[in-house]
């Protein structure tokens, strides 16, 4: 396992909390025992050393008050008192005086000798007068020679320290304590006053006591058990054993323990000694003399049986932590076995396993969980099972449906004939045939039909369906297995004929599918005639795909129906080479502007009654760098079917308006004149025309009304789109609208008055028709005379003849355009045609 997986691990947490809960009290009361215990251990050698110190200190002053009695006693005897009231009184010492002192004095002396030291007497001033020696004056029979011969060791010595108030001594001293190298080596001194009978001080007696016996009640050494020793210092400190024997004199007690043992007082515990070493004693004052009883234990003898017990503590400790973290681990092991387990097998669920009932095997919490991972492996596979069953449900759908996708992928809804799609695949595999083998010669018929717009427009789309069906069923009863009729959309057909024995063949199956279609659909109980134009392709070592020979084939189509409809046109080297142009134009046209190709001609519209320039048609001309002058007639349509018309159209309709601009600042003209504009109808409806006009309008600051837009009959007849609604828009902004062409299309009449033109402007097949034809000069008059009745201004278009504008003139009509007058004009010289009056003989 990583290690941050087992800090992150709640087993590890929970078991280093319940170690660091267990331990913790543990170690404290552990330390809180070992404390208690060491200050137990060390009040009880305290104890142990204040009874020594007591029972010495006892011994002592019983010592002591034993010879202070002593004193006591010899102060009384009256030998004594009266030598010393005869030294007091400054009298001369009889002898017999003299001889009883001294044999009281060595009398006393040599029965407490080796417990006491010598006695002897000294004056008030502290001389001694009276000193018995260690032997010779004890033997009973003491004359005043032999005290002369042997004079006692202190005699004439004084004592110092002295204070007759009462029967305290102070620290009597006697002058030869000191002794050469200056170490006082002095015996206590036990005195006691010598009085007459009035109780005045006569003298003292003075027992010095034996240190050697002092030593001996203390016992051997001074050392009891193991390291306890015993030994008295003075009230300064200093050792006296020491100081008698000469041994260890600088050794001293501590400051401390002189300070708190005056009055008596016991201490006991840790000190220091004078010379910084720690010691654990007990010190009391004696009571009796200014000494202090010591007794003291080694350090280590207290220190290394508590240091023993600490380790001991320690040791419990660690073993107690050892027992605790071992029966945690134990306690986890029992807890976390089965905990893993669980989720053991919720990991199994989670990688998918749902068939693995998880076994209950307890009832605490831990088994309830088992149940609840099992629940939930239950539910999760109910669940699954319901998913499978819902997605084998949409498969089933899925594949019914993409099999009808299949279906329609291949087949025309409408016609169920076969559909664009089916037909390229078909054709191309067809196609691969002939390449193959030129023997098997396929061909492609384009149909277009009339009229279908018509039914659609007058009866309505489901007469308009109608027909497509009746259409789609004569191909099914006319045509051969092995040809395929398809529906490319609207009402385009197109049929591959395959195999076709010859291309003879393939014309006449076209001939006969003319005449099969010349013949009327009954819709809805009407008659209906929808003639055929057929654009007609023969397979061709230079057709690769089947999308060439349908666009050949639609071009063809196009030329049949230019030809009058009703027929069969057989594409040919003319048609493709106009494919290629078309193709051509079409990949040019966009670069077409960038190149500077684009130019704007002027052709100026006459007006009849003043016989002058009255305004312009903008008409673009492309000239391309290989195809030379390209006509409108060949790109504009191009441009519409490709959206490319925006870009070009809008560039148009900004150059002209400021030409006209330009014209105005340059030949000072008045509003009269104006710009007329042909406008597509992808122009029109394209959502960003009209802030495009405006922009044009507002940039120039043109009069609106001086721009007249110019839209053919095709632009407004538009089921999908109501163009009477975009028209007005155009109108809102102040701009004028002339119908272009009238009398190419449908040329109805009621269009006028639905849309409300401002200019009619009439197609020159009028104009050239009216001189051979008397009833089309009749229409032409009538038309001329119900547009101006709706307030309507005409234009005549491609007058070439004198005698037309005559004619015109007659019919009254308004303006004149046509190369009588002028041709389409670069700027600069339809520009010179202001300047220049006109009359009817003055074509330019
Ligand atoms: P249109 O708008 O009807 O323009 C008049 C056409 O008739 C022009 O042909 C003009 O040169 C020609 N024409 C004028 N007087 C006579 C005449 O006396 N006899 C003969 N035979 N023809 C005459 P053009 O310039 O080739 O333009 C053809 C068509 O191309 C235009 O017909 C118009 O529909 C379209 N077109 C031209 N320029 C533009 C343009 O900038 N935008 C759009 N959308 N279409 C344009
Ligand atoms: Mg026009
Ligand atoms: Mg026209």
């Amino acid at each position: 396992m990583p290690r941050a997986e087992i800090m992150n691990s709640i087993k590890v947490k929970a078991m280093t909390a319940f170690l660091i809960a267990g331990s913790v009290p543990m170690i404290v009361s552990m330390g809180v025992i070992n404390h208690r215990t060491q200050q137990n251990v060390l009040a009880k050698a305290e104890a142990g050393l204040e009874d020594t110190a007591n029972m010495h200190g006892k011994l002592l002053d019983d010592h002591i008050q034993a010879f202070r009695d002593y004193a006591k006693v010899l102060a009384k005897v009256p030998a004594i008192i009266q030598f010393s009231a005869s030294h007091a009184q400054g009298e001369p010492v009889l002898d017999q005086v003299l001889v009883n002192a001294g044999s009281e004095l060595a009398g006393f002396q040599s029965e407490f000798w080796g417990e006491a030291h010598h006695m002897f007497i000294v004056d008030r001033d502290g001389t001694v007068i009276l000193s018995a020696p260690e032997i010779g004056w004890g033997d009973g029979h003491l004359t005043v020679e032999q005290m002369e011969n042997s004079a006692g060791p202190h005699t004439s010595k004084v004592v110092s320290g002295l204070d007759y108030s009462g029967n305290t001594i102070i620290n009597p001293m006697l002058d030869d304590c000191v002794d050469a190298e200056g170490v006082e080596n002095y015996h206590p001194l036990v005195l006691n006053p010598i009085r007459d009978e009035s109780g005045e001080v006569l003298g003292l007696v003075v027992i010095e006591l034996s240190i050697d016996f002092i030593v001996d009640l203390f016992g051997n050494n001074f050392t009891y058990g193991a390291t306890e020793k015993v030994y008295v210092t003075t009230n300064q400190g200093h050792r006296i054993v020491s100081e008698k024997v000469g041994l260890e004199s600088t050794v001293k007690i501590g400051s401390r323990i002189i300070e708190e043992t005056a009055n008596g007082q016991m201490v006991s515990g840790w000190f220091e000694s004078a010379d910084g070493v720690e010691i654990f004693g007990a010190y009391k004052s004696s009571e009796t003399y200014p000494w202090i009883v010591c007794v003291e234990v080694d350090r280590d003898e207290i220190q290394t049986p508590l240091n023993a017990q600490s380790w001991f503590f320690i040791a419990i400790s660690a073993a107690s932590i050892a027992v605790f973290a071992g029966a945690i681990v134990l306690v986890g092991r029992w807890f976390w076995g089965p905990l893993k387990k669980v989720v053991a097998a919720a990991n199994r669920v989670a990688d998918g396993d749902l068939w693995h009932e998880i076994e209950v095997t307890r009832t605490d919490e831990i088994g309830q969980l088992e149940g609840a991972v099992d629940a939930m492996r239950v539910s999760m596979k109910q669940q699954i099972d319901h998913l499978d069953a819902l997605v084998a449900e949409r498969t089933s759908e899925l594949e019914y449906a993409n099999e009808k996708l299949e279906i329609d992928a291949e087949q025309d809804r409408l016609t169920t004939l076969a559909n664009r799609q089916k037909l390229r695949l078909h054709l191309d595999e067809e196609m691969v045939k002939y390449h193959q083998d030129e023997s098997h010669l396929v061909s492609v018929l384009f149909f277009d039909f009339d009229r279908f717009k018509v039914v659609n427009d007058s009866l309505g789309h489901s007469a308009g369906d109608a027909l497509l069906c009746s259409i789609a069923d004569r191909f099914r009863n006319e045509l051969r297995k092995t040809d395929l009729p398809a529906r490319f959309g609207g009402d385009e057909f197109v049929v591959m004929l395959a195999p076709v024995e010859s291309p003879e063949h393939a014309y006449q199956a076209a001939d006969r599918l003319v005449k099969i279609f010349a013949e009327p659909h009954d819709i809805d109980g009407h008659r209906i005639v929808s003639t055929a134009s057929i654009g007609l392709v023969i397979a061709d070592k230079r057709y690769v795909e089947a999308g060439d020979m349908i666009r050949d084939a639609d071009a063809a189509m196009y030329e049949a129906k230019l030809a009058g409809k009703n027929q069969v046109a057989v594409f040919d080297e003319k048609m493709f080479a106009a494919a290629k142009r078309r193709q051509r134009i079409e990949e040019d046209l966009s670069c077409s502007i960038k190149n500077d190709e684009l130019c704007v001609m002027y052709q100026p519209i006459i007006g009849m009654e003043s016989m002058d320039v009255v305004g312009f048609e903008a008409l673009i001309r492309w000239e391309h760098p290989e195809l030379g002058m390209v006509s409108p007639v060949d790109f504009i349509t191009i441009a519409e079917d490709t959206g490319q018309i925006i870009e070009v159209g809008a560039w148009v309709f900004r150059e002209a308006v400021e030409q006209l601009v330009r014209w105005d600042e340059q030949y000072g003209l008045d509003e009269t004149h104006s710009m007329n504009i042909n406008v597509s109808k992808r122009q029109l409806i394209h959502p960003e025309f009209l802030s495009m006009v405006q922009d044009v309008l507002h940039s120039t600051g043109i009069k609106p009304s001086r721009v007249k837009v110019e839209i053919t009959e095709s632009t407004v007849i538009d089921p999908r789109h109501d163009m009477s609604v975009v028209i007005n828009r155009v109108r809102d902004l102040g701009v004028m609208i002339a119908m272009d062409d009238f009398g190419t299309g449908h040329s109805s009449l009621s269009l006028l008055h639905k849309f409300d033109f401002d200019i009619l402007k009439v197609d020159q097949s009028f104009v050239q028709g009216m001189e051979e034809s008397r009833e089309m000069s009749a229409v032409l008059h009538a038309i001329i005379a119900l547009a101006q009745n709706t307030g309507m201004k005409v234009v005549a278009e491609g007058a070439e003849t004198k005698e037309q504008v005559i004619c015109l003139i007659s019919h009254g009509c308004d303006m004149v355009q046509g190369y009588y007058f002028a041709k389409p004009l670069k700027a600069v010289e339809a520009g010179q045609m202001l300047n220049r009056p006109l009359g009817l003989g003055q074509a330019a």
